[in-house]
C-alpha cells in the first residue's frame, strides 16, 4: 500500500506541475499502527490516516493545489466524534515524549543529511571537541540512563567498566535481537533512524576506547538492515565514521553480523557467543563481557533503545534527562502497545506514567468496549498485571514488585474473553521452544511445567497439582543459568496469583 501511496502521490504531483515544489519523503514509523498508512504533510503538519493508493490523487488536488483539507483522511477524536488534522492533539499522542523516537516519522532514514538537520552527529562533535571519555562517560551516568533492553542496569557504569578494563582491543556491540512476541521497538528505531544508533555506538567507542563496533541484528529483519547497511557507507562517506573521524585522530568503524532469530541470543554472553560463530547458549557470569567479550576482548553490549537515547544526553546535557521519569528510573521508555486495545502502536512514554494512562488515553481503551482484563509487560519474561495495578507508576522497580518486569518493552493486552490460564500457557510454549537446553532447570523443567499446565488446561488436573505447578515454576526460577530460565515462569506465577479462580475453575472443570 504504502509504495503504492508513494507512486500515486509522485505521479499526482506531476500531472498537476507540482513535482518541482513538493517533495514525497519515506519516513520511519510514526508509531500509530492502528491508524496507517500515514501521509503528513509539512510544513502545515496535517496528519492523514488510513490513507489508500487511490487518495493520492485528492490529496494533491484538494490539499496542495486548492489548499483546503481532506477532511474525510482526517483522524476521528472518539470521544468528542471532532476531526483532528494535528497529531499533537490526538490522544494517541498527547501523552507522548518522544527522544529514542525524536526522528522516527520525521526524517528519512536513508538520507544522512535530514539526520544531520536534525542536530544528528553534533553529539559526537562535541564530545570529540571538547570532552575526555571520561568526562563524557560522567555525562551518561549522571543522566541515570538504564539499560533498556531489560535489564535496567546503568548505563554510564558499565561503559565505565569497560573503560577502565585493560586491553588492546575492545568493542562496542549494538543488541538489535529484539525477540519478545509482539515487540518491535528496536526494528522502528532501526527502520526510522539508523543513524542515531550508529552515532551513539562511536560515542560510546570513544569513551570506552575501543575502534570497532558490531550490531547483532536478527535476520528477519531485512528492512532495518538495509537502512543500516545505507547508513554505514554514508555516515563512512562523510566521514562520521572510519579512521580519523573529523581530523580528531579517533577511529570507528561499524560492522552488521546477522542473528538466526534464537530468543536466547538477546542475553549477552549468548550473543556473543553467536558472534564468535558458536553456539548461541550464555555462560555463566563473570566474567562479564565488560571484562571478557567479544573475542575474549573487553566489549560493552546496549541495545538500540538505550543506544537511540545517547546523542540526546550529550547534547541537552545529564540534568535534562535525569528530570524526566521517577527517582530510580529516568527518562522515557518506548512500548510496543498491542493486543485488545483499540490504538496499537509504537509509543514513548516518561517513565512513571501510569498504566491506565498507556492503555486508556494512549491506548484509546479496550477494543469492542470490552473489559479490560489483564496486561502482559516484559514479554514471555515478564508477568501478567491487572485492573489493580493500572495506577500504579509505570518503573523498573514498581513492574518488578507486582511480578513482572520492564524488559524490553513489549505490552500486550487482553479482554474479557481472555483465559488466563492459555495466555501463560502460550508464552511457556514460546519459552520451551526458545530454551537453548543448556542447562536442565530450564530445558526439562519448562517442558514438565508446561505439559502441567496443559493438563490443567484440558480440566484434567485437581487443585494439589495447582501446588505442584508453583513449586516447580519456583524451582525453575532459583536454578536456572540465565535470565531465559530464570524468569520463564513468570506469566505462570502472575497468572496464579492474579487469577487464582480461573486455574481453580479449569481443575474444577475436570471433577
Ligand atoms: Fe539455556 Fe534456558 Fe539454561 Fe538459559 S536458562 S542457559 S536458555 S537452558
Amino acid at each position: 500500500d504504502c509504495e503504492g501511496i508513494v507512486s500515486n502521490l509522485e505521479s499526482a504531483l506531476e500531472e498537476n506541475n507540482l513535482n518541482e515544489d513538493v517533495q514525497v519523503v519515506r519516513t520511519g514509523c510514526f508509531g500509530f499502527c492502528e491508524k496507517g498508512p500515514v501521509v503528513k504533510m509539512v510544513p502545515d503538519n496535517t496528519f492523514y490516516v488510513e490513507v489508500t493508493p487511490d487518495d493520492a490523487g485528492e490529496l494533491v488536488l484538494e490539499h496542495l493545489v486548492k489548499g483546503r483539507k481532506v477532511e474525510r483522511l482526517l483522524y476521528i477524536d472518539p470521544d468528542t466524534k471532532e476531526r483532528i488534522s494535528d497529531s499533537k492533539h490526538m490522544g494517541f499522542y498527547k501523552k507522548q515524549y518522544r527522544i529514542a523516537l525524536r526522528n522516527c516519522g520525521f526524517i528519512d532514514p536513508e538520507n544522512i543529511d535530514e539526520y544531520i538537520a536534525r542536530d544528528g552527529y553534533a553529539a559526537m562533535g562535541k564530545i570529540l571537541e571538547s570532552m575526555t571519555p571520561e568526562e563524557a562517560t560522567a555525562i551518561i551516568k549522571e543522566s541515570g540512563l538504564r539499560g533498556r533492553g531489560g535489564g535496567g542496569f546503568p548505563t554510564g557504569l558499565k561503559w565505565e567498566f569497560t573503560r577502565k578494563a585493560q586491553a588492546d582491543k575492545k568493542y562496542v556491540v549494538c543488541n538489535a535481537d529484539e525477540g519478545d512476541p509482539g515487540a518491535f521497538m528496536d526494528r522502528s528505531i532501526l527502520e526510522g533512524d539508523p543513524h542515531s544508533v550508529l552515532e551513539a555506538m562511536a560515542i560510546c567507542g570513544f569513551c570506552i576506547g575501543a575502534d570497532t563496533g558490531l550490531i547483532y541484528i536478527r535476520a528477519e529483519y531485512p528492512l532495518a538492515i538495509n537502512r543500516l547497511k545505507t547508513a554505514i557507507n554514508q555516515a563512512r562517506e562523510y566521514g562520521l565514521i572510519g579512521k580519523d573521524i573529523l581530523g580528531t585522530g579517533f577511529n570507528f568503524d561499524v560492522e552488521i553480523r546477522l542473528g538466526a532469530g534464537a530468543f536466547v541470543c538477546g542475553e549477552e554472553t549468548a550473543l556473543i557467543h553467536s558472534m564468535e560463530g558458536l553456539r548461541g547458549e550464555p555462560t555463566v557470569k563473570p566474567p562479564f563481557p565488560a571484562e571478557k567479550g567479544y573475542n575474549g576482548k573487553p566489549t560493552n553490549v546496549n541495545n538500540v533503545e538505550t543506544f537511540a537515547n545517547i546523542p540526546p544526553i550529550i547534547l541537552k546535557g545529564s540534568k535534562w534527562f535525569s528530570e524526566i521519569g521517577t527517582e530510580k528510573s529516568k527518562g522515557t521508555k518506548v512500548f510496543a502497545l498491542a493486543g485488545k486495545v483499540n490504538n496499537v502502536g509504537l509509543i514513548e512514554v516518561p517513565m512513571g506514567i501510569t498504566l491506565r494512562e498507556v492503555i486508556f488515553d494512549i491506548g484509546g481503551g479496550i477494543k469492542g468496549g470490552k473489559k479490560f482484563k489483564a496486561v502482559q509487560t516484559g514479554g514471555p519474561s515478564g508477568g501478567c498485571l491487572t485492573e489493580k495495578h493500572l495506577d500504579i507508576p509505570i518503573d523498573y522497580e514498581n513492574l518488578l514488585q507486582c511480578g513482572s518486569m520492564m524488559g524490553s518493552g513489549g505490552m500486550i493486552v487482553m479482554d474479557e474473553d481472555d483465559c488466563m490460564v492459555s495466555v501463560a500457557k502460550f508464552y511457556l510454549d514460546f519459552t520451551v521452544e526458545e530454551s537453548c537446553g543448556k542447562c536442565a532447570p530450564c530445558r526439562i523443567g519448562n517442558k514438565r511445567l508446561y505439559e502441567m499446565l496443559d493438563k490443567i488446561s484440558l480440566g484434567k488436573s485437581s487443585e494439589e497439582d495447582l501446588g505442584m505447578l508453583r513449586n516447580l515454576a519456583n524451582v525453575i526460577k532459583d536454578t536456572s543459568l540465565c535470565g531465559l530460565g530464570q524468569t520463564s515462569p513468570n506469566p505462570v506465577l502472575s497468572t496464579m496469583d492474579n487469577f487464582h479462580e480461573e486455574y481453580l475453575a479449569h481443575v474444577a472443570d475436570g471433577k
